[in-house]
Parts: C-alpha cells; sequence; structure tokens
C-alpha cells in the first residue's frame, strides 16, 4: 500500500515462562524430562495501518493486543517476522539506530498514574522527551512548547509546576496525552487509554485524542476491549483471538455485518438499548495461550466446527473490499 506508516508481517512473539533449570525438570513415566513452558502471546500477525488512520485491536483480556501494542513499539523484541515504518526495517535496529523513531512513534499508556513519575512535576514530565529528542534547543523554546501542549490537551500552563497526584485522572491522562504529542510524533500507540478512567470523563480523553488527530493529522494503533468505543473512533477494526487476528474490516462494515463467528459473538455482548440483538453465547472457556489448539484456535468454542477446522490453520483472505477474515466456515459458505 502506498500510504502504509506501519506494517507488520508475520509477526511472533512468545514468552518464555519455564523458570531455571531446575523448574524445567519433571518425572515422566520413570524419566527425567526437561519441559520449556511457552506463552505464545503474539501469533503470525500481519496487517499495514495506513497514514491518518485510527487502526483499533480489540478482542478480550489475554488476547494478546497488549503484547502486539508493546512489540509493534520496541518494547519486546519479536520472536521472529517483521516490523516496518515508512517501509524501513525497525525491529532489527540497536537502540542507537532507533532513536529516530523514537520521536515519531509514541506510546498512551491505560495507567496514567502508573506511566508518570511521581517526583516530577509536569513541567519536568513533558520537558524530559523534548529536551532528549531536541539536544540544543533552548531552554525559553522548551518551556514555550510545554505550555502551548498543555494547552492542546486542555491543561492550564499555570499548572505545570505541579506534581501527578495533584491531578484527577482524567487530568493525568492528559498529561499522558500531552507528553505523547511534546515531541510532535506522527503515530502514537494508546493501550486502554480510557479503560482506568471513570465514564463520564472516558469521552472528552476521546474528544481530545480525535481533535489532536485531526489538528496533526496523527495516525493511532488503538487497544482495547471497549467495542462500544472502537464504533466512534476506528478506521478500520481488527479483532484478536488467541494471538492470532480473526477479521480485519473497515469499522463501519464490521459493526454492520461482522463475518467471523468471534466477531460476531462479541458484537452480540455489546449492551444495546435501542434494538434487541441476540447475545451468542460461545461454547466453553477460551484456552491457555501456552497450549493452543491445533487448527483455527476457536475451534473448541466454534459451532461451526468441522474436522478442516480442528487441523488446518485459517489463513486470513480477503473477502469482500476491505474485509479480510480467517475461517474456514466462511470460505465454504457454511456460515
Ligand atoms: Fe469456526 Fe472453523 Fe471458522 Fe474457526 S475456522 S471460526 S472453527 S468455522
Amino acid at each position: 500500500m502506498t500510504n502504509g506508516l506501519l506494517s507488520i508481517k508475520n509477526l511472533v512473539k512468545h514468552f518464555d515462562i519455564s523458570g531455571g533449570f531446575l523448574d524445567q525438570l519433571f518425572i515422566e513415566k520413570g524419566k527425567v524430562v526437561r519441559k520449556q513452558t511457552t506463552v505464545k502471546a503474539v501469533n503470525n500477525v500481519s496487517f499495514t495501518i495506513l497514514a491518518g488512520e485510527t487502526f483499533s485491536v480489540v478482542g478480550e483480556s489475554g488476547c494478546g493486543k497488549s503484547t502486539l501494542a508493546r512489540t509493534v513499539m520496541g518494547l519486546y523484541p519479536p520472536q521472529s517476522g517483521e516490523i516496518r515504518y515508512r517501509d524501513e526495517r525497525i525491529d532489527d535496529l540497536t537502540p542507537q539506530q532507533m532513536l529516530p523513531y523514537r520521536s515519531k512513534m509514541q506510546m498512551i499508556f491505560q495507567d496514567p498514574y502508573a506511566s508518570l513519575n511521581p517526583r516530577m512535576t509536569v513541567r519536568q514530565a513533558l520537558e524530559e522527551p523534548v529536551v532528549f529528542h531536541n539536544r540544543n534547543i533552548p531552554r525559553t523554546a522548551v518551556k514555550e512548547k510545554v505550555a502551548q501542549v498543555m494547552a492542546q490537551v486542555g491543561l492550564d500552563p499555570a499548572w505545570m509546576g505541579r506534581y501527578p497526584h495533584e491531578f484527577s485522572g482524567g487530568q493525568r491522562q492528559r498529561i499522558s496525552i500531552a507528553r505523547a504529542l511534546a515531541v510532535d510524533p506522527e503515530f502514537i500507540v494508546a493501550d486502554e487509554p480510557i479503560s482506568a478512567l471513570d465514564v463520564s470523563i472516558q469521552a472528552q480523553i476521546l474528544n481530545l485524542m480525535m481533535d489532536a488527530q485531526d489538528e496533526r493529522g496523527l495516525t493511532y494503533m488503538f487497544i482495547t476491549h471497549d467495542l462500544s468505543v472502537v464504533e466512534h473512533v476506528s478506521t478500520r477494526v481488527a479483532v484478536m483471538y488467541l494471538g492470532t487476528l480473526c477479521e480485519l474490516a473497515p469499522a463501519a462494515e464490521l459493526f454492520e455485518s461482522p463475518r467471523h463467528p468471534y466477531t460476531r459473538a462479541l458484537l452480540s455482548a455489546i449492551p444495546n438499548l435501542g434494538e434487541k440483538k441476540p447475545h451468542i453465547k460461545l461454547l466453553g472457556e477460551i484456552p491457555t495461550p501456552i497450549h493452543l489448539p491445533p487448527g483455527c484456535v476457536f475451534h473448541g468454542r466454534c459451532i461451526h466446527a468441522n474436522d478442516r477446522c480442528r487441523a488446518e490453520i485459517p489463513e486470513l483472505k480477503p473477502v469482500a473490499s476491505g474485509t479480510h477474515i480467517a475461517c474456514h466456515g466462511a470460505e465454504e459458505g457454511r456460515l
């Protein structure tokens, strides 16, 4: 795609949680065997995020969406696969080589209190990234920049001498957003940016993020489990289940006619005061990412599963303009 800003290809991120050598030893049939335990958090995920769009990644807790976000940002090294930014490969760069991308790619975290240093004033917290990425910037220009981003996120610049604990949760998230904006990024990964906030201020923070996108031409990768939020802010939506993508579609299409059985079940669970839609119940429990099921990872919970689903991993394939799903049932016309 010509205007692809960030693309990932066959990205894999696993975590070895085996512990020490002795923790890995087990007795089986009278013999000592060594077993390693791996959490398969992200498995073979590919997509391209276009410049200027809001690309949302949704799924239940533990589906791997936050790990995916952190891997994209270089906070976790991937097991395999590629990450490209403006067509330059960035997953194999050294920290020094990554520096020019660090200011272009910023992250907003779920808990604004944990992501801010309690011993730093707002001014110090906002000055730090500005000075880090612009070593020769004059002091007056730094202070002006801090005042400017504070004003942009709706905080009075007169409060720059205050500490994080002197602010409400919503104001602290505004400070986190200001810290991300202070280095003039192009791409922001927002990992559950409103989940820790009161419902009454969630809309304010979302509006602030959307206004900043309009003013600065930002591209967002938005990570959330809250589908009612996704519908209003997203350009496209990727649905994740057990570390794999099951559906990727323009937001309007996804909410109008979800195609993957898991997406249908997720959407049917959104509380709706208007038209009453039947709630689709899923079979069983989510399997552990330590022991991924063979074939389609969703087969144990899907009423459409057949022998092929239990044996063969479905690929993400285009089914309509802009819509891709990974489902044998859809391909075979069984849904
Ligand atoms: Fe269900 Fe089979 Fe489609 Fe998986 S591939 S979602 S098990 S129909």
